[in-house]
């Protein structure tokens, strides 16, 4: 319990147990915000001023996002109705989790993993079952697949994990979807699609295609790859029956004219963007091979971040980064995730990962060869 004053009103006992919403810190002109796997390009000159011709601000805008919708249908081969728009992927996750899963039904997924899920499950009245991830900090399949009940109605699987980072292995994944029963909803989180250069990772679209799995659905974001996450957009891409029924949750309206317009200009300038992705991904690549060598066990890193089992160190270590200007995000007892940012941030991440390791005990969880 918290020292907060109580609440006026009567509100779900559940809701009142969960912790008040509390955003990363913002980072002050000095520091390095390497804590929300933002994207450190600004946006594209062209994007922004697409974006500036959106439709006027006294008038709703469309709906569906239609033509943000038909553009992803062509890209991914599929129906119209087989791409839903959402104000950011976490909103359609929402609209699913709600969609499928009430009161006395289970929600499963790894953990540690997003921080949205537990709070999705929660809020939708359901019931979380976290199955937790292996030694090396990768999805456990087998343990997710064994976990599910007749209560299960939905198995969320992020891969690239964020925040630990390694990816699901097509062959993994086809091995797990055969073992969760047809009307089980599957999610397949890809926010970090677009870094991903592993050539074993699971492919969503790769899923989808032939239509063999109707209860998997896919879903990705401009927010990371593309740099757009102040817009909020994101999208579904699934079986249209089971993204009529996120739609039916949804609050309309949420996705707006500019968000789309933005998307869509983001989606024509998407050689340029997939060279900056190519960026980061090789800084990333370079980030985490040099924090081995400094001493770290940091797991196979898929994403725009890369993780740090600092476990019960962790804020200690987290403090050392924070006085050297770079906003990082602690998970307490547990580790750090650290973004992929400019590239002047890099060296002195590893100059401040590199001298807080020495620190550690022998033995320590974070130590040792990855
Ligand atoms: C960032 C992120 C999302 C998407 O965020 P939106 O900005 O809502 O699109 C979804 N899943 C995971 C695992 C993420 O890290």
């Amino acid at each position: 319990m918290t020292d907060a004053p109580e609440i006026p009103v009567r509100v779900r006992a559940e809701v009142a147990a969960l912790p008040p919403y509390k955003q990363g810190k913002q980072a002050g002109a000095e520091a390095f915000k390497l804590s929300s796997n933002e994207n450190p390009f600004d946006p594209l000159p062209g994007v922004l001023a697409r974006m500036q011709s959106a439709s006027a601000l006294n008038r709703y805008p469309d709906a569906a996002a239609n033509r943000l919708r038909a553009r992803l249908a062509e890209r991914f081969g599929v129906d119209v109705d087989g791409v839903h728009i959402g104000a950011g992927s976490v909103s359609i996750l929402a609209q699913l989790v709600q969609a499928t899963s009430g009161p006395g039904d289970e929600v499963i997924y790894a953990w540690r993993s997003f921080e949205a899920y537990p709070w999705l499950a929660v809020v939708a009245g359901s019931t979380a079952v976290q199955v937790p991830l292996t030694p090396d900090a990768r999805h456990d399949l087998d343990a997710m697949a064994a976990a599910i009940t007749e209560r299960t109605r939905a198995v969320i699987v992020c891969t690239p994990n964020n925040p630990t980072g390694p990816v699901i292995t097509q062959a993994e994944f086809d091995a797990f979807v055969e073992r969760v029963p047809s009307d089980v909803l599957v999610v397949l989180d890809e926010a970090y699609a677009e870094f991903v250069t592993a050539p074993d990772a699971v492919d969503g679209a790769r899923v989808l295609a032939g239509g063999a799995h109707p209860n998997v659905v896919v879903l990705r974001t401009f927010s990371k790859a593309f740099g757009l996450a102040g817009l909020r957009v994101g999208y579904a891409i699934g079986h249209p029956r089971v993204l009529d029924a996120a739609r039916s949750t949804a609050i309309p309206l949420s996705v707006t004219a500019h968000a789309e317009e933005a998307a869509l200009a983001s989606l024509d300038a998407e050689a340029e963007l997939i060279e900056r992705v190519r960026t980061i991904a090789e800084r990333r690549d370079r980030l985490a091979a040099a924090l081995r060598e400094a001493g770290w066990r940091v797991p196979e890193a898929q994403g725009n971040f890369v993780w740090l089992p600092s476990g019960a160190e962790t804020i200690e270590v987290a403090t050392a980064f924070d006085a050297a200007g770079l906003i990082v995000r602690p998970f307490a007892g547990d580790g750090i995730r650290i973004s992929v940012g400019e590239e002047e941030s890099v060296e002195k991440v590893l100059r401040i990962a590199a001298s807080v390791v020495k620190d550690l005990p022998q033995g320590h969880s974070g130590r040792g060869l990855a």
